[in-house]
């Protein structure tokens, strides 16, 4: 049983983000003049939290699709067979991997964290200098807004899994190499293998161009599930990008509205 400061964090969490990224209006919050008026209802002039609690304790059935969102299956029919034995024989591996010059230079190899029964799994390009150093994926201040994102989806940080294309930190954040990914993907492909979640969530340019090779541009495919070895796959921007962007909510409203059709795929809209 979940304590109540560990629920009510969660629920903070949650607030700040649908706030943050424009979508305050869900929760009593004002609409913006260029939002679509919600229509009059019973209870309109609830507090916020009053509302915000009657939300979460809707029955899932009262929760609807979001129109246009497509829900693909998980089908996972091509997932490939162990190459490194246990999920902790694999973690090990790449605790120790020399296979490209990255590994020269870490502090720490950041396998990933989270949960190994996932649903979803969030994928970005590879760990920045906070990561290296703490062995811990999306620990900065990008981290920071992703796991305000995973907290407004309504999980908790230990049941997603959290992980990225190359495991050890490029000099000076730059995107990894053609070889350096090429090197560190297998390890990727065997975490989703032993983890099978239900959907991918990739964050950026790089996981996104790795899973859907026909990829040219995050705007053109953000936002549209494509499919991995039978996975569903839903690109979106990378929270470094909404980061650098701090002022823009429009970017934010369009990670929060491919976030729904994640979890519309799910059933927990
Ligand atoms: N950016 C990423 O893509 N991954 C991290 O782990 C941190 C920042």
């Amino acid at each position: 049983m979940p304590k109540r400061a560990d629920l009510l964090a969660d629920i903070e969490a949650q607030v700040a983000f649908l706030e943050e990224c424009g979508a305050g209006f869900l929760i009593g919050e004002r609409p913006r003049r260029s939002d679509a008026a919600p229509p009059a209802t019973p209870g309109s002039g609830l507090s916020r939290s009053e509302r915000l609690r009657r939300a979460l304790e809707a029955p899932r059935a009262d929760r609807t699709t979001p129109p246009g969102a497509e829900i693909p299956e998980a089908r996972a029919t091509a997932l490939p067979a162990f190459s490194y034995g246990s999920f902790d024989n694999l973690v090990q591996t790449i605790n120790n991997c020399t296979r490209c010059a990255l590994g020269r230079f870490r502090t720490h190899a950041v396998p990933g964290e989270g949960s190994l029964t996932t649903e979803v799994m969030f994928v970005g390009e590879g760990p920045g200098r906070d990561e290296d150093l703490q062995g811990r994926p999306f620990v900065g201040r990008a981290g920071q807004l992703l796991r305000k994102i995973i907290a407004a989806m309504g999980f908790r940080e230990d049941e997603v899994y959290i992980t990225n294309i190359v495991k050890c930190r490029p000099p000076e954040n730059r995107p990894p190499h053609r070889e350096e990914v090429e090197a560190c993907t297998p390890y990727l492909v065997e975490q989703i293998a032993h983890i099978r979640p239900k959907v991918i969530v990739t964050l950026g340019a790089t996981p996104t161009s790795f899973f859907l090779p026909m990829y040219r541009s995050m705007t053109e495919t953000r936002g549209r599930f494509g499919e991995y070895l039978g996975l569903p796959v839903m690109p979106t921007f990378h929270p470094s990008y909404l980061v650098r962007n701090e002022g823009n909510r429009e970017l934010k409203r369009m990670v929060w509205e491919d976030m729904q059709k994640v979890m519309a795929l799910l059933g927990r809209k």
